[in-house]
């Protein structure tokens, strides 16, 4: 990790590659509207990571936490979805007060590679092959959502599972480009192991951000 990466730089400051105004597109809460943040810089190298250019951060990047809220005020729903990069890489205490003063529901979106820091009201954890989650963060997930990239891929989403609390979702999801090929097996897959819900990334079927 960079120095510039590093989740103990002043919590009051956070690199933001992009914050917009839209609906949640995945998961529990596909269809609500909500404010995203996304934070840059990653280090757990997912091949098939779609916001690669999230990857590293720029000097310019680093915002005010009073700045980043403001913005977030200036649109009507109360629901912020905190995501990457792998924004818990930093310390999100500062950031996350201040949004609850504001009365915002916050969510997060994270790998589980690192422990959480803030006040989160939803926590969606999505592992990655590439650097294992902590399994103190996946006990925490409100859901666990595992991006289905090869048929073997479900035997270490079961794994993951096994980690889980008993409240947490399970969601399984046909990685973007290969929804074709693995769509049909996943629904067999459902319908079998009950447990498990299918996620789409509603918001690529609708061309939304
Ligand atoms: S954890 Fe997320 S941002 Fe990081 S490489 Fe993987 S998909 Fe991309």
């Amino acid at each position: 990790m960079t120095e510039n990466q590093s989740r103990y730089r002043e919590p009051d400051y956070l690199p933001v590659m992009e914050q917009f105004y839209t609906l949640q597109g995945e998961g529990r809460y596909a269809g609500h509207a909500a404010y995203f943040i996304r934070l840059t810089g990653c280090d757990v190298g997912c091949v098939w990571c779609d916001v690669k250019e999230s990857w590293t951060v720029r000097e310019n990047q680093w915002k005010k936490v009073d700045e980043i809220v403001n913005e977030a005020c200036g649109f009507p729903a109360r629901m912020v979805v905190i995501t990457g990069g792998e924004p818990a890489m930093y310390d999100l205490s500062e950031l996350t007060r201040r949004l609850k003063e504001k009365g915002f529901r916050i969510h997060i979106e994270t790998s589980g590679a690192y422990p959480l820091s803030g006040s989160l009201d939803w926590v969606t954890v999505s592992p990655k092959k590439f650097k294992a989650p902590l399994q103190e963060v996946v006990v925490q997930a409100h859901e666990l959502k595992v991006v289905i990239f090869h048929p073997s891929d479900i035997d270490w989403a079961e794994k993951h599972a096994q980690m889980t609390n008993k409240d947490c979702l399970l969601l399984l999801q046909p990685e973007w480009d290969r929804r074709d090929r693995h769509g049909d097996l996943l629904i067999e897959y459902i319908k079998s192991h009950p447990q498990w819900s299918l996620s789409l990334q509603t918001h690529k079927y609708i061309d939304i951000p």
